[in-house]
């Protein structure tokens, strides 16, 4: 069997790392370098160049070389290089083959399966574009993985002995890379790995330092940038890439630029960047502070900071960071490397372990999926009815109850939209279920709709008509392009698997045993807080998608049996007499916030 290996393919530089000896090692390329620059040049002849040479030949042969492809990957883009049109997947598969090449001769064995990173923010058509371009690799691609993910996991470490750190954290990844910047909220509690938000500034990166030191360049030489030829306008950014990473070691450096007739200098230093490039520094704190209001988090909830991609490395951006970002601890360790290491555990974890059970990186949901309700105002228009929310964590399963809308209605239509608007017509349509109802009155006729959807763009539907238990399911792709029947199979099997997780439902089996018997010992102010925390346990079985809270919790619950079954072992004094603080334990913070939900459950649960 050929090896695993995990891929950060990125829209400036791709590294792919594999699992040896007990840890992730990024994997030299055939220049014994980390770092494949995502390019690719394609001559007349249609010799393909990939990486470094591919990068000279931008300034060379601009007309027969691409690259930052990877923003268009599942669009409609084209390019033409060498008189053939090409996709963005295809180009990728190029970096992508060069890659598993390197890979295969690094480790002296066949390479056949990848597991790839990709933007959180990537949609259905961008991630199948991605496995599209493993596949066009010779690459089995089973997973894709989000590159926040990716960042949190080589960050908390793995070792062959399981998770180093059990403890909960939530990680801010800064990804500062080439031409985009994405932060992101990871939640980290044991074994699962949530991303909890993610802002970002696509039009953000090192680029466009390298921008603006060409144009100080141009300033400075009585040149003007916008109307130099494009060979000479890539001679002078890529002498200012050079500069700026030169003050990644250094306070002052002298810039270059030469071409036959032409060669002048700048004279550069980071304070000197600082001051002709203020507006990109301004322009990261807005996604910042849009991930902690999105997930309705505190500076001072952040456990820690971890910097990401290239444009991290400046010495500039890290100090600017630090004022305002004072009280986390900031990890900047090997930026470049962070996304492709942790892609590198997540493979070796598959290798080891094809049910990967040990552990849970979830991914959300980037748009609403709903279904279209009767609009009594106007019947050409439904109403839009989410039945999974925007931002829900994936995979996830989720259910809701609908009515006849008219008497002696005797079928009913489950339309199926993805979008956000409030009328299905302004959103994409996806499919729909048809179901016979028996005729009676409006409002009579009860159906329950599941929706059942991962990542890979499968969403499940699951009707079921409550008088006459008659069940209904259909399969509606929500990519652009249909994938294999065979593979669809095993989807479809994974998901179902997913309305009743075994080993989920097992503890939760446990829990209710454990709190009935406590029920049965217990009296007073015990028994009722008991009664309530079973109630809410079985809201949140019922409800409650996110495994990331649901573990939380049930966590919190266990403590609090824990410290029950001691109580009522301990002591004979009836519960009544004693103040609850004399069993109670102190609560950690993180324990606190499960508890909140639960308080807010409760809250709402008495009033209505
Ligand atoms: P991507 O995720 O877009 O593929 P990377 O994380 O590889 O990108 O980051 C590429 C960017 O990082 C480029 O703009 C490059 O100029 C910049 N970069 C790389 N090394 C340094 C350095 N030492 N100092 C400053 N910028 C750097
Ligand atoms: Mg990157």
């Amino acid at each position: 069997m050929g090896r695993i290996i995990g891929i950060d393919l990125g829209t400036t530089n791709s590294l792919a790392a594999v699992w040896q000896d007990g840890e992730s090692c990024p994997i030299p390329n055939s220049l014994g370098e980390y770092l494949t620059p995502s390019v690719v040049s394609i001559d007349e002849e249609g010799t393909v160049y990939v990486g470094k040479i591919a990068k000279e030949r931008l300034i060379s042969h601009p007309e027969q070389t691409a690259s930052v492809f990877k923003r268009f990957m599942g669009t409609g883009k084209t390019y033409l290089l060498g008189g053939k049109t090409y996709r963005p997947e295809e180009l990728s598969a190029l970096v992508l083959r060069k890659l598993k090449e390197d890979a295969e001769r690094y480790l002296g064995e066949p390479v056949e399966e990848a597991v790839i990173s990709v933007p959180a923010y990537f949609n259905d058509m961008a991630r199948k574009a991605t496995k599209d371009a493993g596949a066009l690799a010779g690459l089995h691609v089973e997973r894709i993985i989000n590159e926040p993910s990716a960042a949190a996991l080589a960050c908390r470490g793995w070792r062959n002995s399981g998770w180093q750190q059990e403890n909960d954290e939530t990680l801010l990844v800064f990804d500062f890379g080439g031409g985009t910047l994405d932060v992101s909220l990871v939640d980290c509690f044991e074994n699962v790995i949530e991303i909890a938000a993610v802002s970002g500034d696509n039009h953000l990166g090192g680029s466009d330092f390298d921008q603006i030191i060409a144009e100080q360049f141009c300033k400075e030489h009585q040149l003007e940038f916008g109307k130099l030829d494009r060979k000479r306008r890539e001679i002078i950014l890529a002498g200012a890439a050079r500069a700026k990473c030169a003050l990644t070691k250094e306070e002052h450096t002298v810039m270059s630029a030469a071409d036959r007739d032409f060669w002048e200098t700048m004279e550069l230093s980071n304070r000197k960047l600082v001051q002709i490039s203020m507006p990109l520094f301004h322009k990261m704190t807005a996604p910042v502070k849009s991930v902690l209001n999105d997930a309705q988090r505190k500076m001072l909830e952040i456990s820690k900071v971890v910097l990401v991609g290239g444009s991290c490395k400046m010495p500039t951006v890290q100090q600017y960071l630090r004022r305002f970002l004072p009280d986390s601890q900031m990890t900047a360790m090997n930026p470049d490397y962070m996304v492709a290491l942790g892609v590198g555990v997540y493979a070796g974890i598959k290798e080891r372990n094809e049910e990967i059970k040990d552990m849970l990186l979830t991914d959300i949901c980037p748009f609403t999926l709903g279904t279209g309700l009767h609009n009594e105002m106007d019947a050409a228009r439904p109403i839009m009815a989410a039945i999974i929310d925007r931002n829900s964590v994936l995979p996830c399963s989720k259910v809701q109850k609908f009515q006849t809308a008219a008497d002696f209605q005797n079928t009913v239509r489950v339309d199926v939209y993805q979008g956000e608007e409030y009328y299905v017509t302004d959103n994409v349509y996806l499919g729909e279920v048809n179901v016979p109802v028996p005729m009676s009155l409006k409002g009579q006729e009860k159906i329950t709709v599941r929706y059942t959807y991962d990542i890979n763009g499968i969403l499940i539907v699951d009707v079921k008509v409550d008088s006459t238990g008659e069940e209904t399911q259909q399969i509606i792709m929500t990519g652009r392009d249909t994938i294999a029947p065979e593979e669809i199979d095993a989807y479809v099997k994974a998901l179902e698997k997913l309305k009743m997780p075994p080993a989920e439902q097992e503890e939760n089996q446990m829990l209710f045993a454990w709190g009935e018997r406590l029920y049965a010992q217990s009296t007073g102010q015990l028994r009722e807080e008991i009664s309530r925390k079973l109630q809410y346990l079985q809201y949140l079985i019922n409800k409650e998608q996110n495994p990331y809270r649901m573990k939380k919790w049930k966590k919190g619950l266990r403590e609090f049996f824990e410290s029950a079954d001691r109580y009522l072992d301990m002591t004979e004094l009836s519960w009544e007499q004693e103040s609850g603080d004399s069993w109670y334990q102190e609560r950690t913070e993180e324990e606190q916030d499960a508890e909140e939900d639960y308080v807010r459950w409760y809250d709402g649960h008495l009033t209505s």
